[in-house]
């Protein structure tokens, strides 16, 4: 849950770099529309402002017209690209590509988090747009707004992750691997609205489906890197996989599965195994 930092350039501007990509003749036809969606996308900016975009407006435009606009959004151009480029830096400006919401696969795609189908007005609004991996962009359909008029879904640009631990994992072996099972629960006292919009947000991204899925590929991975710094005794097990939980956040998954699998006597004992057997190898 990687807080991004939005840019600043306003939705006209950005437009303006969107439509010079376009074919000459519909230029001013795009120009116009943008024109008449200023006051709109200035709304847009004062409820990003203010953690109100649950409440963003419709325009009074021609559903031809809105099409149109809608036409604007294409993932490839090169102002997207670009925008995705500079929000995926990190505070010390390097770029990192990895989705911002389940830290697994690479951001390439955009989330509309106002959702376009229902506001084709904030297409390119590039406070708009999130990058977001194929897995969570997809199942996420068009969730606004809560029954209580809340904001539904986590915002990348908003939302600051709690530091208090939410991720739990529980590990088991089963055929001679050790099986992840994630879970979320509020037992550090989360914010109650913060945490039930952690809580929409795994639920409608299959975020915890993919954190068990990805969890075997990290043990091996973890393995292997024992094993390349040749460690192989509990103790320097141990030791090396608390130092590398130390520098992730508490509710890092990546942490959180190396925590329960350095808890679990089973699956100590399983590594400890795969790690002589390897060392046999090596040898
Ligand atoms: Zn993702």
């Amino acid at each position: 849950m990687r807080k991004l930092k939005a840019i600043d350039t306003s939705c006209e501007e950005f437009a303006k770099e969107i439509i010079s990509d376009t074919a000459e003749r519909l230029q001013p036809v795009y120009t116009a529309i943008q024109g008449e969606l200023k006051n709109l996308h200035d709304d847009y900016d004062d409820k990003f402002q203010h953690d109100n975009l649950q409440n963003v407006k419709k325009s009074g435009l021609s559903s031809v017209e809105l099409n149109r606009y809608g036409k604007l959004y294409k993932a490839d151009s090169e102002a997207i690209q670009k925008l995705k480029f500079q929000v995926l830096r990190n505070e010390i400006g390097i770029y990192d590509d990895i989705c911002p919401i389940c830290g697994i696969g690479p951001a390439n795609t955009m989330d509309h988090f106002v959702p376009e189908g229902d506001y084709p007005e904030y297409c390119i609004h590039p406070r708009n747009l999130i990058p977001l991996c194929n897995d969570c962009n997809g199942p996420k359909r068009t969730l606004l707004k809560t029954d209580t008029n809340e904001r539904a879904l986590w915002n990348n640009y908003l939302d600051e992750s709690p530091n208090r631990q939410f991720l739990f994992c529980d590990v088991a072996m089963i055929e001679d691997m050790p099986r992840a099972s994630f879970y979320i629960d509020n037992r550090n006292g989360v914010d109650k609205q913060v945490y039930s919009r952690i809580e929409r947000t795994f639920e409608r991204m299959h975020v915890l489906e993919h954190y068990n899925s990805s969890s075997s590929g990290k043990a091996y991975y973890y393995l292997k890197v024992l094993a390349s710094h040749e460690i192989y005794s509990e103790e320097e097990v141990v030791s090396w996989l608390r130092d590398e939980i130390t520098g992730k956040d508490v509710n890092d998954f990546v942490a959180v599965y190396l925590d329960a699998l350095i808890t679990s006597t089973e699956c100590m004992k399983w590594i400890l195994d795969k790690l002589s057997e390897l060392h046999s190898m090596m040898a």
